[in-house]
């Protein structure tokens, strides 16, 4: 997969950004203006406009005469600056600050002048959150975190923003017109493609892909998917498999995507290690969204243009396809659909483990495959759970979590034998003392 710009060393500009090169990797420093009025030496001072190809240490050299002062730009410019100092725009005019001897910033030694310098937070409005940043050396509690900022020493802070380069992050959405819907428009974020009509909605596609990543130990990646097709249909001729492509997220897909996967939340990601799966490996750890499936795994198999979504166990892989996207089988709110699509694959995956024991306790079958025809047995909820019983289970679990008084009017057994799963899964919590 491209991958989306992250240091831009050497990468291309876009149209509307200027990139700041070596600025991501030289973001070590923390402000300390006592330390810089001890020994004011005045320098800079008045405005630049940005260019296309400009960089912040490049503007820092051309009028300060050092790089390294790139990062007093970024204190004095704080909305005109983005990505940590990652990302400036052509045509935005800077603030050049007045700053001291420029030997460096930043540093506590850098007072001189026998000031001890008071070491003080500084304001750091990043993609992945706002924060108020204290020195490693700060002494005392930090005070208590605000409404929508988090307080963090310099350490933590320098962990989260790794964290968040490990994922790419796409330009698009800083472009995008705040506060507006607009026009279906497709945004890349962590490598995929996503369409948003709104620059929330991009935000919130962005903190979804992060939360499946970090959370439920499951990296948004269609490619991933195109893979496991063409791994799992190894008899069709690669001239079809070829024809395989991955396919923009609709926005509606990745919120139902979140939702699906929360149900399954105990035995994902970290928790499960403390849940009734620890020790088994987690089925599921990439999701796509691909055009089309392959239809059969022979030499006459084809892009099929029905399926909805399909769980690949050897990639441990769930793909989700075009033909679910408005998708009404089993329910008519677009939402619920793409949940219960979602949430039928994951458990295939998931709940693998429970097929045999789900056979034994449903008289209705004698094998996966074989029904046995027992008078009385309650039947699978839905037609297509007849197919076989992973299918009704798969069904089943679909209905528990997305329609549950349905599953309790139409089969009643399965609903109570799907609940003490789901229960078994978190750990039991200590009895409270008398
Ligand atoms: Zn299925």
């Amino acid at each position: 997969m491209p991958k989306s710009h992250q240091s831009g060393a050497s990468g291309p500009s876009t149209d509307v950004a200027a990139q700041a090169p070596d600025a991501a990797t030289a973001d070590a420093g923390y402000g300390n203006a006592a330390a810089q009025d001890a020994v004011k030496k005045a320098m800079g001072g008045g405005h630049y406009q940005i260019k296309r190809g400009d960089t912040l240490s490049g503007i820092a050299k051309a009028t300060y005469g050092n790089a390294a002062l790139w990062h007093e730009i970024q204190r004095a410019n704080p909305d005109k600056v983005h990505r940590g100092g990652n990302l400036i725009f052509a045509g935005e005019i800077l603030d050049l600050p007045v700053i001291d001897d420029g030997k460096g910033t930043g540093s506590t030694d850098a007072g001189g002048g026998g000031t001890t310098p008071a070491p003080g937070p500084t304001l750091r409005t990043t993609d992945f959150g706002v924060f108020q940043v204290y020195p490693d050396d700060f002494v005392g509690p930090l005070p208590p975190t605000q409404d929508a900022i988090q307080i963090v020493r310099q350490a933590t802070f320098l962990q989260y923003q790794a964290e968040a380069q490990t994922q790419t992050i796409n330009l698009d959405i800083d472009a995008l017109d705040e506060g507006v819907s607009f026009e279906r428009t497709v945004v890349t974020i962590g490598g995929e493609k996503v369409a948003v009509t709104s620059k929330a909605q991009a935000q919130h596609a962005q903190r979804i892909i992060k939360t499946l990543r970090e959370v439920y130990g499951i990296k948004v990646d269609s490619q991933a998917g195109v893979d496991a097709i063409k791994a799992q249909y190894k008899r069709v001729p690669a001239t079809e498999l070829d024809k395989l492509k991955t396919k923009e997220w609709e926005y509606k897909e990745l919120v139902a995507l979140e939702k699906a996967l929360s149900h399954f939340a105990p035995i994902l990601g970290n928790p499960r290690a403390t849940s009734s799966r620890k020790g088994d490996t987690q089925e599921i750890t990439s999701v796509s969204k691909v055009d089309q499936a392959i239809d059969k795994n022979s030499a006459s198999g084809v892009l099929d243009h029905s399926t909805l979504g399909e769980f690949f166990s050897g990639s441990k892989n769930f793909s989700t396809f075009t033909a679910g996207t408005n998708s009404a089988v089993d329910f008519k709110d677009s939402s619920k659909q793409l949940e219960g699509t979602a949430v039928h694959e994951i458990a295939h995956g998931l709940m693998k483990n429970e097929l045999p024991a789900f056979i034994t306790a449903m008289d209705y079958w004698t094998d996966q495959y074989t029904k046995s025809g027992t008078a009385g047995a309650e039947a699978p909820p839905t037609d297509y759970g007849q197919t076989n019983a992973g299918e009704d289970l798969s069904e089943s679990v679909m209905l528990y979590f997305v329609d549950p008084d349905s599953l309790k009017s139409k089969a009643a057994k399965r609903s109570a034998w799907i609940d003490g799963v789901v229960k078994s899964w978190a750990p039991k919590t200590a009895a409270p003392s008398p």
